[in-house]
């Protein structure tokens, strides 16, 4: 997907409020994972912090036939997160927070962005372990 200006001015206009970026290098940055193979094509990188706003996002998106590669540490291995036509890249490194933790029904809430060694580290000191235990659990 190519957009012109006067489409890009109203994907901006859309998403307003919400971080967005496109200058080349970041786009290069948010736009590929470790493959490090693709060249990165991309209109842009947005940074939704609610899931109010990811649903703006998308239902802008649906609206308007543009594709989203959702983002998450960019750790991949297999070209998942790596935006090659012009998709819009959704980062999810803004939802980052822990919500709740319910000891009794042991259940953790967390959005989606929320990295697993930050997990672990947030559960230990309660006497609990997040199993999933990657060795990028850094940034994954
Ligand atoms: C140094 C290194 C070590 C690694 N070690 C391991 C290991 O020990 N074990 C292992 O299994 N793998 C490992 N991997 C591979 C990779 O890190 C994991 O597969 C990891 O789970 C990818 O997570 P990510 O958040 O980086 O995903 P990304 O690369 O950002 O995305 C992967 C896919 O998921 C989608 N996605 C991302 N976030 C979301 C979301 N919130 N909602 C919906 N879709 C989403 C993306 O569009 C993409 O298709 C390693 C990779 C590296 C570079």
């Amino acid at each position: 997907m190519v957009f012109s200006a006067v489409e890009m001015g109203a994907l901006k206009k859309a998403l307003a409020g919400i971080e967005f970026v496109d200058n080349p290098s970041e786009v290069e940055t948010w736009g590929r994972d470790w493959t490090r193979y693709y060249k990165v094509h991309s209109i842009g990188a947005v940074f939704p912090r609610t899931t109010a706003e990811v649903s703006r996002v998308l239902a802008y998106c649906n609206s308007n036939s543009i594709e989203v590669v959702p983002s998450g540490g960019r750790t991949g291995l297999s070209a998942g997160a790596v935006a090659v036509r012009g998709e819009l890249i959704l980062s999810l490194s803004r939802m980052n927070k822990i919500l709740a933790w319910d000891p009794s029904a042991q259940c953790v809430d967390v959005e989606a962005g929320v990295v697993h060694e930050a997990l672990q580290d947030y559960l230990e000191p309660k006497g609990f372990h997040w199993p999933v235990d990657l060795a990028s659990k850094g940034s994954c």
